[in-house]
């Protein structure tokens, strides 16, 4: 008997510490703000723990109740929810989800977006389930900060578009697919041209409007297969997924035209028109990396820029090659320039009647590390770009006069000394004063030296370009207009100017005896000038007929193969001295 009462009482403490505990894992989760659901699964019933009531307005009382849950979810949610929910089916001891809820679920007592699912199952020894606990936690705030982070982390602050990281991210992920799915993909850089004056001339606050509401513009073409980002300053980019119809790059374009050519009003009541260079790069074929299909996308939109800017370029190879071929030109320029690796030849001139030498033309030779030949048609423009004609042109004025002092010192013979002068040489302040004073610690005559300057000079800021041409003359300095016919050729703009010499580009000379309206243009071109008291020089003569047309049509000076080609110093002092 006294066994039977010993039983009872633990029975009794056994139930009191159960309910204890119950109590107090009730307790544990009433403070938690998540709710729970306890599910025994041999007894088919569940227990809602926790705050169920913030979370939902109904109840759940045994196991197959638990899909009430899924009406409340939105679609996509509803199947990963699911096997979370019902864990056991799977086997699997503990999962997690997240899941949004439905729109305009107005019953909840609070605003709810963002659950999360954890679920837990116990197994037996034999893997039959014994219980789970399903918790549901509200990560709306979280979810939403996430989220500012993410965007702050993925937008650029002045125009909401994505930045460049998250689009580079995204152009990968579009090149992926683009490969499974044997797709192109499109990339167009955009530039705003002369942004610059936009900024300097009317303040950086409209400069940022305009960045703002063009990129509000372009970001209204983003969508599924359309990203677009704002770079950096007025630079922008759009990556297209498989361009096709609406969302091809031809379409965009004649959209960023129309749009673009009706104006955008400021918030100053001011209205600016802008143009813009685009370059576009296409994956596989530009390349299959997501920064070098920008990088080539950039590279075509430079060469957009360079063809008048307001225009579309396409990728290559043969502008990539270019591209390679200019940076390398470009390094190996610096060490050329300290290492002055450059030599000058020297190409003669003969008057047409005469046959008299009249005088050479310096023209540059750059002989690289592998004694390759550089020519000055591929480095000189890139050193006008880069700056570096300022020093290779120095070089070229004193090397020039040097030799021929030194040749007029020795034989004697007057000659004249043609020296091709870039433009961005030519602008700088200390030019002429540069020039006369090696003119004179040489001791040559000014009239001794002719600068080759070409018509792209006059373009730029007319009236110094002519002061300076006059100081040149008072000297005595000798004008010649080189590559004639090339340019925007008015002879309108000669009126006035001190120009000396005329040179008849090459391209005419090549096509005047085969071409009728060439023969024109040069004959009245030769007229005219010569009615204007300049000489004319007819550049690049490589046959008789040529040589014979020239005289005929009355052009002074012939310069050309037939003649004599570019030649080394030495050999200019041999012909001085056959001339003796
Ligand atoms: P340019 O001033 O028009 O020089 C004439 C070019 O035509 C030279 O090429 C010359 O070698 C070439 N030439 C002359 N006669 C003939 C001919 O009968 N047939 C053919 N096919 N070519 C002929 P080069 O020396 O390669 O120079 C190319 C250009 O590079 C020059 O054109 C000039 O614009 C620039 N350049 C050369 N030296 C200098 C320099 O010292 N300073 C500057 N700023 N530019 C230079
Ligand atoms: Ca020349
Ligand atoms: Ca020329």
């Amino acid at each position: 008997m006294d066994e039977l009462r010993y039983q009872i009482d633990l029975l009794k403490a056994m139930n009191q510490q159960l309910s204890g505990r119950d109590k107090m894992y009730r307790l544990v989760c009433d403070m938690s703000n998540n709710a729970f659901l306890y599910v025994v699964f041999e007894k088919n019933d569940v227990i809602t723990l926790g705050n169920w009531d913030n979370f939902f307005s109904f109840r759940i009382k045994e196991n197959r109740e638990l899909s009430f849950i899924f009406d409340e979810l939105e679609e996509k949610y509803i199947l990963p929810v699911r096997e979370a929910v019902f864990l056991e089916k799977s086997g699997k001891e503990r999962e997690k989800v997240v899941c949004h809820l439905k729109e305009g679920q107005t019953t909840r007592p609070f605003r709810l977006s963002w659950l999360e699912f954890e679920v837990k199952v116990n197994y037996d020894e034999q893997g039959v389930p014994i219980d789970k606990i399903i918790c549901i936690r509200d990560i709306t705030k979280v979810k939403a900060q996430n989220d500012e982070l993410r965007y702050m982390a993925y937008n650029d602050a002045l125009t909401g578009l994505y930045n460049r990281n998250y689009f580079v991210m995204q152009l990968g992920e579009l090149i992926r697919k683009a490969e499974e799915e044997h797709r192109i993909v499109s990339v167009m850089f955009i530039d705003i041209d002369d942004f610059r004056k936009i900024n300097d001339g009317m303040g950086l606050l409209v400069g940022d409007e305009v960045v703002q509401q063009y990129g509000q513009f372009l970001g209204s073409f983003s969508g599924d297969k359309v990203i677009v980002c704002h770079m950096t300053s007025d630079i922008y980019c759009m990556a297209i997924y498989d361009p096709c119809g609406d969302r091809s790059v031809e379409h965009i374009h004649k959209c960023i035209q129309e749009r673009i050519n009706q104006g955008f009003l400021l918030s100053n009541g001011m209205e600016i028109r802008l143009t813009v260079s685009i370059g576009v790069a296409e994956y596989p074929e530009s390349s299959k990396q997501a920064i070098e299909l920008i990088n080539c996308a950039e590279i075509v939109m430079f060469k957009a820029k360079a063809a008048g800017k307001a225009s579309i370029q396409y990728f290559d190879a043969g502008i990539l090659h270019d591209f390679l071929q200019t940076v390398e030109i470009e390094n190996k320029l610096k060490e050329a320039i300290f290492n002055k690796n450059f030599c000058l030849y020297f190409q003669p001139q003969y008057y047409t009647n005469t046959k008299r030498l009249r005088g050479v033309e310096a023209l540059i030779r750059w002989k690289d590390e592998n004694n390759k030949m550089i020519s000055p048609a591929v480095f000189i423009p890139i050193a006008e770009k880069n700056g570096a004609i300022i020093s290779i042109g120095s070089w070229v004025m004193e090397e020039s006069i040097r030799h021929y002092a030194e040749w007029k010192r020795k034989y004697g013979y007057p000659l004249i000394m043609s020296i091709n002068i870039s433009a961005i040489q030519y602008k700088r302040k200390d030019f002429v004063g540069k020039l006369l004073e090696i003119i004179q610690r040489y001791e040559v005559e000014p009239s001794e030296i002719e600068l080759e300057i070409t018509e792209s000079i006059l373009i730029e800021d007319f009236e110094e370009v002519k002061d300076k041409l006059l100081t040149l003359r008072d000297y005595g300095v000798k004008i010649s207009l080189d590559d004639f016919g090339t340019g925007f050729s008015s002879l309108s703009y000669l009126n006035g100017l001190p120009i000396d010499t005329l040179k008849i580009d090459k391209s005419f000379v090549d096509r005047v005896i085969t071409d009728e309206s060439t023969k024109i243009i040069t004959e009245s071109i030769v007229s005219m000038v010569s009615k204007l008291g300049y000489e004319t020089v007819a550049e690049g003569v490589e046959t008789q007929d040529q040589f014979d047309y020239m005289q005929q049509i009355g052009c002074n000076i012939i310069q050309g193969y037939l003649l004599g080609r570019p030649v080394p110093a030495e050999e200019i002092e041999q012909m001085l001295i056959e001339l003796l």
